[in-house]
């Protein structure tokens, strides 16, 4: 338990993994929190003072427990026997491994086409600074930025684990701390050389996430970690809702024919922050175009690289396996195939990654030599060196060859010897080399066989010769594990070395695979190269929604165009019946626009966009019930956030906003919020308004900068067909009835619903929206009303209103 207590004290955060002979056992706490997350069962012993709860799992299998640990959040300390067993006295334990959601690098704890962000973030009068690391990639970026901008920044990360005060003592986002950090872990000496200085608040944070990587056994030297700053202004920050209304999982689902787990992390970061910047595109654009036409060679070399990124971080964290080492031997090979074919390219957007690799001859020389080409998964046996490869190690073998021969021959010569035709000779981790005889037989063994064990067929001996050769044997056994075991260090140190070299051909890599990736996108779902421009236009002919295109049988898709922004009309009102393709509409222009911005072609026939700062899309009656919210309040959120962030180079998509709540609310709210992005002059930017509210076509005559269209359906008869096609002009009516028919309501619910239909268009016909919105409450001059007019409500307390309610009821009864 004093051991148990020393571990648990240096990590008093942490879930303790004990092992205790065959399992790793939990105690205490850690024992209740882990056992549901692990699924096995609490148990208790009994202890001083009542009983102590605790749970187990087998120590061949911990990393699974472990990993369901991590993925619950947790961090867990493996506390193992550090002394070979065997001995009487109590085995020494020691913290052999310490890991937590955003630090591990091992393969069981990460998925191969996410990245794995530890983040340390914080704020300060306004500006925030951040810092990521993925210590299994070995990327390390940070910024500065405005501190409104940390939650999209997060959103975009995705972290698995974060460093902020309060937990973190803001004391330790210091700066000049951060840069004295830097320095000392990583020898980078001035925040000037790795474009820091306009960025100390992201300084002060890579500090606390260097030191806290430090404490948890990262190794952290000069050129472990690629380290960068960026600027959050170069990419768009995606909000939530964003992200899920136009399903970007499903779009990276589509897109990704990447053939390395490098380049599909990049793709996904490609994808959830598109560029701002217009010469970044015009390089990854024309990089897709020349692949377009040319990239078989290149993926072809591509396949047998792997996850070369992450190899190399286990090799830097002494965490790789000989069998690692084989797979890192085999993606250096395939580099020079690879450089070779990347360096036929001629674009910029190519050629700038083509001359980053480094095929690494020496070092691949040397891990062919070292390591045997089936070696087995784990180190702890030995038997992964090469014979040939080092000269002590084949010294250790030699010596003990003939030891070994003797013992080999032993069973052939004391059968001859002895008679005794079914004597054996074998082995035992408790008894070691032993000479077996069955029952029948034992009356013939010799009398220099000692006796040893006795089982239930017979009796195992042992003889002086055969002892001391067991000891020659068994010695050099350890001492070939254990040289093995510094070849391998020594192999990885080398691989450390190398590690700028092999960190920058990683990312070249990572590149060329993503690059090529969305060039055989490109060409297998016949998309074009978009047009990139720095105006606020926004012109596609022929556009395609990929995921409904892909849903729907080939050749049944309507493509539809847009065209905005230079002609003066910056907003459409997009009006027509449920189910007509609004929403398809307004998500395709979306991401053809975040398509192009992150460098890839787009399902269009042309397309020429004029650089989008931010795009914001809202959608109406959407739930987040998770988030304790009802529909309404969620879209009125969402939309003021927009319209207090958005810029006159924005793209706005609304769908619906507004269907929330009562029908004049919705209208109420969705005519000002047309007008007041129409007439702000902080706003005025692109904008789709999706409505079934086909009241608010009359805004186009009014508002010069809004035009109108319509999702064309045929009406036939009783019924609707939908074209899906978009056209100028409102919508007349909603054709809500026709729809409800289409679904198969009975047809005595429809028919019915026409003729209350008819009387209440007879009873109040239709009107400018201008007219209907002023619905007046109560005749004027109402003293009543006036009276509940002038009420104060903010002020009232509950107490108070309920008291006013009963003072107006009473009044009901006076009224005029
Ligand atoms: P709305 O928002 O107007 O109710 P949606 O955009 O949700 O309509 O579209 C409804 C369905 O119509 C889609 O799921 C899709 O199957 C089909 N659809 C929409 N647009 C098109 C199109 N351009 N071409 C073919 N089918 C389409
Ligand atoms: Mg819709």
């Amino acid at each position: 338990m004093r051991q148990y207590w020393a571990a648990k004290r240096s990590h008093p955060d942490a879930i303790v993994l004990f092992r205790l002979g065959d399992f790793f056992e939990i105690f205490f706490e850690d024992a209740v929190a882990a056992a549901p997350i692990m699924g096995v069962t609490l148990t208790s012993r009994p202890a001083t003072g009542g009983r102590m709860p605790m749970c187990g799992v087998p120590h061949h299998s911990w990393q699974a427990y472990a990993g369901k640990l991590l993925r619950a959040g947790r961090k867990v300390v493996v506390c193992d026997q550090v002394d070979a067993a065997g001995g009487k006295s109590l085995l020494r334990r020691e913290v052999t491994r310490v890991l937590t959601p955003g630090t591990v690098v091992e393969d069981e704890y990460l998925e191969p086409g996410k990245s794995n962000w530890l983040v340390a973030a914080w704020a300060r009068s306004g500006r925030a600074g951040l810092a990521a690391c993925d210590v299994s990639t070995g990327e390390l970026q940070m910024c500065e930025l405005a501190a409104e901008r940390l939650p999209a920044e997060l959103l975009r990360l995705s972290p698995s684990e974060v460093l902020t005060p309060p937990q973190i003592e803001e004391y330790r986002f210091d700066p000049e701390r951060g840069r004295r950090t830097l320095a000392e872990l990583l020898g980078i000496q001035y925040p000037a050389s790795i474009g820091a200085q306009a960025a100390p608040l992201g300084v002060g944070a890579a500090g606390v996430l260097l030191e806290y990587l430090k404490q948890n056994g990262i190794r952290l030297e000069v050129g472990t970690l690629r380290v960068r700053t960026y600027s959050p202004d170069q990419v768009m920050p995606l909000d939530g809702a964003t992200i899920r209304n136009l399903e970007l999982g499903a779009l990276f689902a589509l897109l990704d024919r990447t053939l390395t787990p490098m380049g599909a992390r990049l793709l996904r970061g490609w994808l959830w922050a598109p560029l701002c910047d217009l010469e970044t595109i015009e390089l990854r654009l024309g990089a897709v175009a020349e692949l377009r036409n040319e990239r078989e060679s290149l993926r072809q070399a591509l396949v047998p690289i792997g996850d070369l990124e992450r190899l190399t971080s286990r090799a830097i964290q002494a965490l790789a396996t000989p069998r690692e080492l084989v797979s890192l031997r085999r993606a250096i090979e395939a580099l020079p195939e690879v450089a070779r074919s990347a360096a036929q390219a001629s674009t910029p957007g190519l050629t700038r990654w083509a001359a980053m690799i480094e095929p690494l001859p020496e070092l691949c020389e040397q891990l062919k030599r070292a390591i045997v080409d089936d070696p087995p998964a784990v180190a702890r046996a030995g038997g992964f060196i090469r014979p040939g490869f080092d000269p002590a190690l084949d010294g250790i073998l030699e010596a003990s060859k003939e030891a070994r021969a003797w013992i080999a021959g032993l069973e052939a010569e004391e059968r001859q010897r002895t008679g005794i035709k079914n004597l054996k000779v074998g082995y035992n981790r408790v008894f070691g080399y032993y000479i077996e005889i069955a029952n029948q037989n034992t009356g013939l063994a010799p009398d220099h066989y000692i006796r040893k064990q006795t089982l239930a067929g017979g009796e195992r001996y042992l003889t002086p010769e055969l002892k001391e050769n067991e000891a020659i044997v068994l010695n050099a056994e350890q001492h070939r594990i254990s040289r093995e075991l510094e070849l391998l260090r020594s192999l990885l140190d080398e691989i450390t070395d190398a590690a700028a070299a092999l960190r920058s051909t990683a990312q070249a890599l990572a590149e060329l695979d993503t690059l090529s990736s969305l060039a055989e996108a490109a060409e297998e779902l016949g998309w074009t190269r978009p047009r990139v421009l720095s105006n606020l236009g926004l012109a596609i002919s022929a556009g395609r929604h990929p995921l409904v295109e892909a849903a729907v049988s080939v050749g049944d898709f309507v493509t539809n165009d847009v065209d905005l922004g230079l002609d003066g009309t910056r907003m459409v009102i997009l009006t027509g019946p449920n189910m007509a393709g609004k929403s398809t509409y307004l998500r395709q222009v979306a991401l053809i626009v975040l398509l192009a911005q992150c460098g890839s072609f787009v399902p269009a026939a042309s397309a020429e966009i004029g650089i989008v700062d931010r795009i914001f899309t809202r959608v109406g009656a959407h739930d987040d019930l998770a988030a304790g919210m009802s529909t309404f309040m969620v879209e009125m959120t969402e939309t003021a956030s927009m319209l207090n962030q958005a810029t006159p180079a924005s793209l706005l998509i609304f769908d619906e906003v507004g269907r929330g709540t009562s029908t004049y609310d919705g209208l109420s709210i969705a005519q000002a919020v047309v007008e007041y992005i129409h007439d702000s002059s902080r706003l005025g930017c692109r904008t789709l308004f999706a409505t079934h509210y086909h009241e608010l076509t009359a805004l186009a005559d009014r508002l010069p900068g809004v035009k109108n269209q319509r999702v064309e359906v045929l009406e036939e008869g009783d019924t609707v067909r939908f074209l899906h096609r978009v056209v100028p002009g409102g919508a007349d009516r909603s054709y809500g009835i026709h729809v409800a028919a289409l679904a198969g309501l009975p047809s005595a619910v429809v028919a019915r619903a026409r003729q209350i239909l008819g009387e209440l268009e007879a009873q109040r016909p239709l009107e400018a929206p201008e007219h209907q919105l002023g619905l007046p409450f109560a005749p004027p001059g109402d003293p009543l009303a006036s009276e509940i007019e002038a009420l104060e409500l903010d002020r009232l307390t509950p107490l108070e209103a309920l008291q006013k309610l009963y003072e107006i009821r009473s009044q009901l009864g006076r009224r005029p």
